[in-house]
This record gives C-alpha cells, structure tokens and sequence, in this order.
C-alpha cells in the first residue's frame, strides 16, 4: 500500500492507477478503523480494480466544543488493516496540507445541511461535504463508498454530486453492528462498560418502530413515539432526535411508507452515537 501526505502525490498516484482505464475505488475515513469501515474497502474491492481510501480527521466537521482533539487516532493500526484489506493507495494529509492559510472557500448543500445531525450540529455538514469535494477532486473517483450508518451525510453527498455534476458513483453500503445491535463506530471507544449497555436503547428503539412497522403502522407520528417512549426509559441517555424522514430530501414522512428513514441520534454520557434503519 503506497502512502501518500501530499495532495500532489495521491492526485499522481491515483492518476496512474487509473491508468488503462481501471475502475477506481474511494472509502474516505477519519481512521480509527473498524469492521464497519473495511466493509466499505470490500464492497468497493468487489466492483472496483483499483481501491484508494483516506485517514483524515477533519476539522472543519467539528464544532468548537466538540471531540476533534480527543477523537481517536490510530494510524499504524489503521495502515496494517487497509493493507490486509487490499488497499493500494492510502491518502493521509495534515490539517495543513487541506486547508492551507487563508483558505476560505466553502460546498454547502443548502437545506439539506440543517437536518438531523445538522441541527444540533451547526456547520458540520458544511465541513463534510467541502472535504468530501476536495478529497473527490484529489483522488478522481470511479465510485466512492459510504456507510448506511450516516444516513444524511448520504443523502448530502449525492446531492452534492449531482448538483455539481462531480463523475463519481456514490454507493451507500449496510451498517455493520455488533452482536448486540450497536452500530460500530469509532465513537464507541468513549463508553464505558456501564454506558456501552446504555447505549443499546439506540438499537432497542428502532427495533420497535421495525416492529410495528412490519404490524401494519405506518402513522410516523406514532413510531416516532414509540421510540421515543423507549428513551425515556433509559434515563442515563439524553435524546437528540428521533425522526421519520424522506431518505433523499431528509424532511418529515407524513406517512411512513416503504423507504422512509428512521434516524436517531443521542448522548450516552457526553458521547453522541448515531443510529438509523430503512423502513
Ligand atoms: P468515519 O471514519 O466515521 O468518518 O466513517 C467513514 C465511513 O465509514 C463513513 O462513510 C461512515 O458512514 C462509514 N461507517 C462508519 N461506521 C459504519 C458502520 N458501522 N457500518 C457501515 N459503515 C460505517
């Protein structure tokens, strides 16, 4: 696996392994690697020639009193399982490298960047989908692959793409869990054993909107109550949202039709985890 830190190397590595006209394969990461990160690499192994996949933990993607100093780093570690993995080429620039001094210029996908984790989270997907363009711009995609498990980073990206006219298929990939239903997440190394248990109401929640989805409701209101009820049991967890949406637009599902998005987001202690499942 060849490493790159410059922008000049990825962009003259990438440029060759396209060379031939092969199809080349983008996983964009902030590191910290998990299953649900190498599903990505295989899914884009298995329809792509070549894969490139990138460690950069963004700061524009974080708010001011958010996790980006503590967010956790493991470089070596990362290295060893994206070679495992087959990668060929890993792009891993500095802070500096991305966005030099007096770098001032912005994507934002209007609209869509306010909903769901853009509500509590201001100017987050604003720093994705401008580090997402560049990444596109440096690395020139085939296709680029993405996880299930940032529902609306999914929605905003493919707009973005298509807004934009950016020649690069965006593939959305299934959440990898644990066994007991947890959505893997490099944030999960925060909790502690006692929160870590705390944390599966996130899962609990949207099990029992499945649940009465599949028995025949489709009023959003009431499955968004119900998993909302389920939160209130768990008093150690602090609710952000719970919402029913339109997977593409991320507005409100007046009825919850096959297709429709439940997304949650919550704190377990001071972390903040992210859930979602397709109706
Ligand atoms: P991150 O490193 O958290 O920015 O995630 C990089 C990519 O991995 C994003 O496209 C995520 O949606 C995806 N991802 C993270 N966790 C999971 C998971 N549990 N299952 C599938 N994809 C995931």
């Amino acid at each position: 696996m060849k490493i790159c830190n410059t922008i000049a190397d990825m962009r003259a590595a990438c440029r060759a392994a396209r060379s031939g006209g092969k199809r080349l394969g983008f996983v964009p990461t902030m590191g910290a690697l998990h299953d649900g990160h190498l599903s990505l690499v295989r899914a884009a192994r298995s329809s792509c020639e070549v894969v490139a996949a990138s460690i950069f933990v963004n700061p524009t993607q974080f708010g001011p009193t958010e996790d980006f100093a503590k967010y956790p780093r493991a470089f070596e570690r990362d290295c060893d399982m994206l070679e495992i993995e087959g990668v060929a080429l890993l792009f891993a620039p500095s802070v500096e490298e991305m966005y030099p001094a007096g770098a001032v210029t912005w994507v934002t996908v209007e609209g869509l960047s306010d909903k769901l984790d853009g509500r509590s989270r201001p100017g987050h997907f604003r720093g994705v989908t401008t580090v997402v363009a560049k990444l596109f711009h440096i690395v020139a995609p085939d296709a680029a692959f993405f996880g299930q498990k940032d529902a609306a980073q999914v929605a905003i990206v493919r707009r973005m793409v298509r807004d934009l006219n950016l020649p690069v298929e965006i593939v959305a990939c299934p959440i990898v869990r644990e066994a007991d239903g947890l959505a893997m997440s490099s944030r999960n190394a925060y909790l502690d054993p006692q929160q870590r248990q705390q944390a599966l109401v996130l899962h609990r929640a949207l099990m029992r909107v499945k649940k009465s989805w599949e028995g025949g409701e489709r009023d959003a209101k009431k499955l968004g109550a119900e998993g909302r009820e389920e939160f209130a049991a768990e008093k150690a967890v602090r609710l952000d949202y719970f919402e029913i949406v339109n997977p593409d637009t991320l507005d409100a599902a007046n009825g919850a039709g096959a297709g429709a998005l439940v997304a949650v987001a919550a704190f377990v202690g001071p972390t903040r985890l992210i859930d979602n499942i397709l109706l």
